[in-house]
């Protein structure tokens, strides 16, 4: 757990076989007002709660649970991370958010040979992530949250309901798992992806202005070079079709 910059807090992933999202913590730390962006993998709940409770950060001061997107190694622990943020509501992007609500679980899995294989791991019962959202998302939203200002941006490919929030004043960009440090995507080949989408989406995100990069999995970029993600863009966009 670290503070990334004032306003971010980054509780890193931690991987088992499957990957472990990174959790963040956004939000001017006296607002009383503060979002987390993604839980993470099943069982991680309690070093994710701790490493909150650990930066100082008071569990009923968190408002709200932000999903960049519902794949599996971003929503394993939602459910119990609610369960201990009484005052957290939880908001998805509307692509994702339905499907979920209804119980259906194709995007969560993104394949039937993955599904099993974790039922049988993990022990998961068919409709743990049927979970109620209390604000769906469409992208194009400003939210003013915890004394900062984010845009969201809804970037279909990797998943259907795929969202970036993003932070002009401070040229901060959460982007899930669409793109990552190194010169990586995301994989496209899940339920509902889409390599052209994934394209368009890319392409999008180049086109604001970063410094700070804070993505799913993998170091984060507290200094990314001009251009990064449009180079990210051309490097992959021959794959994307
Ligand atoms: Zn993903
Ligand atoms: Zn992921």
């Amino acid at each position: 757990m670290k503070q990334v910059v004032p306003g971010v807090v980054f509780i890193e992933g931690r991987d088992e076989f499957i990957p472990d999202a990174h959790m963040y913590v956004i939000g001017e730390p006296e607002s009383g007002d503060l979002s987390i962006i993604d839980a993470g993998l099943m069982g991680k709940e309690k070093y994710k709660v701790d490493s909150i409770r650990e930066s100082g950060i008071d569990l009923s001061h968190i408002k709200r649970v932000i999903m960049t997107h519902t794949h599996l190694d971003h929503i394993g622990c939602l459910p119990e991370i609610l369960k201990a943020l009484p005052e957290a509501e939880l908001w998805v992007h509307a692509a994702e958010a339905e499907p979920m609500e209804k119980g259906d679980e194709r995007v969560i899995y993104g394949m039937d040979m993955f599904e099993s294989m974790c039922r049988a791991q993990y022990g998961i019962r068919p409709g743990a992530f049927k979970l109620a959202v209390d604000r769906k998302l469409s992208g194009g939203e400003t939210l003013e949250m915890g004394g900062m200002t984010w845009e969201v941006l809804h970037i279909p490919g990797h998943s259907p309901g795929s969202i970036a929030l993003y932070c002009p004043a401070r040229r901060i960009l959460i982007p899930g798992d669409v793109v990552y440090a190194d010169y990586a995507i995301g994989r496209f080949d899940l339920h509902g992806a889409s390599g052209p989408q994934h394209r368009e989406s890319l392409f999008r995100l180049a086109e604001l202005d970063v410094d700070i990069l804070l993505p799913g999995h993998n170091r984060i970029m507290t200094d990314v070079p001009a251009g990064y993600i449009r180079e990210t863009a051309r490097q992959w966009e021959a794959y994307l079709t």
